[in-house]
């Protein structure tokens, strides 16, 4: 089973916090850069990775409801053609309200996206103001109505916490509105401020823009009670889903599984000796003229060595509440958690445990995840 993610590298403006691979006022690009998809898909194809089916395919970005429904069906068709897509395949596309009409995801249902995962940030107008998103509140609800007549039944919101002067009684509206509305699926990202970002321009500034350390761990641990109360499971650091609902693309990569990548500044990982990562430049230019010339933009970025792929595994399975299994760890590098990081497990004390045979975090582990996971390096 291998998973495909699809870059798409637009959006109608740019947010002041965002540091991904986006352009905007470059949509004339998208008919041209749609038709470049299938050339990359068919580039990995001659070059017989991932040699799988395909189990999960995301359309992420930037923002993949630019693309008109047309475009995703051909991506899908070539992808099937080329690799298989597996019957039961999850097959996503992230949106931007505001960008949506009932007929574009009638389209995108059409055409065989079966899981939407909808930029919501707040369900407040000031909110959405404060983070510089195009959207209002009456879009988002549209979206969802939309979304719903059109067949989606697997929605997923993402939801913005952990700026400056949002009260937690705010922050307990937006997660009582996502609740009302029975998403699928809940991701709660907490505002960073990012280097070369507008945002950090204003910080430099003296301006405020991020609450403090102990009122994010107070709403981390707030959204963990709320959502666990309204059925909820918490499965990774960010992210929550009803029983069954975990985002299986989002899997692939804690799991180091096989992806491939298409699209500029897209990743691929693939599992052959113990692991490598490639990437696509995250330049349209350059993205286009290597296609051009018959060449697959992607790159390999580097191999892993046993040690570096066992830190991985960590790594990521501890992002995880399924957390990391002993007996595989074992069986892929002949060494069990314990034995291979004495003084990491030490000095993590009580954040991280073994239940069962498998490793977990726990949710105060969880809340300063970043730090502990240093002890692996
Ligand atoms: S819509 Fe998303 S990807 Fe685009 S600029 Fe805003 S945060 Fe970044």
């Amino acid at each position: 089973m291998a998973g495909l993610y699809v870059h798409i590298p637009f959006c109608q403006g740019k947010c002041p916090y965002c540091d991904f691979f986006s352009l905007a006022g470059a949509q004339h690009l998208l008919p041209q850069y749609s038709f470049s998809l299938s050339h990359h898909l068919r580039q990995w194809a001659q070059s017989g990775k991932p040699g799988e089916s395909l189990a999960t395919v995301f359309f992420g970005g930037g923002t993949p409801s630019l693309l008109e429904p047309k475009a995703v069906g051909a991506v899908l068709e070539e992808a099937d053609r080329l690799f298989g897509l597996e019957s039961a395949a999850e097959i996503t596309l992230e949106a931007n309200p505001g960008t949506l009409s009932l007929e574009k995801l009638h389209g995108y249902r059409s055409a065989g996206v079966n899981r939407l995962s909808l930029g919501v940030q707040s369900f407040a107008a000031e909110n959405l103001s404060f983070l510089g998103r195009l959207h209002r509140p009456g879009d988002i609800k549209e979206s969802i109505i939309w979304a719903r007549r059109a067949g989606f039944d697997n929605l997923g919101f993402d939801l913005m916490f952990g700026f400056y002067g949002q009260t937690h009684r705010a922050f307990l509206g937006d997660l009582q509105r996502a609740v009302d509305l029975a998403p699928q699926h809940l991701s709660l990202y907490g505002l960073t401020v990012e280097a070369g970002t507008p945002f950090a321009e204003l910080e430099k500034g003296g301006r405020l823009l991020v609450g403090t350390d102990e009122k994010w761990a107070a709403m981390f641990r707030e959204a963990d009670d709320f959502l666990g109360h309204h059925g909820f499971c918490h499965y990774e650091i960010s992210n929550y889903a009803q029983p069954g609902r975990d985002c299986r693309h989002n899997l692939v990569y804690w799991r180091r599984l096989p992806y491939i990548g298409i699209g500029a500044g897209a990743h691929s990982f693939f599992a052959s000796g113990w692991g490598e990562r490639w990437a696509a430049p995250d330049d349209l230019g350059h993205y286009f003229s290597r296609l051009a010339e018959g060449e697959n933009p992607s790159l390999r970025l580097e191999g892993f060595s046993r040690e570096q792929a066992m830190r991985e595994t960590l790594y990521l399975g501890l992002r995880t509440a399924e957390g990391v299994s002993e007996a595989d760890f074992q069986n892929h590098f002949g060494s069990g958690v314990a034995a291979a990081f004495p003084r990491a497990l030490q000095h993590l004390g009580k954040n991280v445990h073994k239940e069962e045979g498998r490793w977990r975090m726990t949710l105060e582990g969880w809340l300063i995840y970043d730090h502990l996971i240093q002890e692996f390096f």
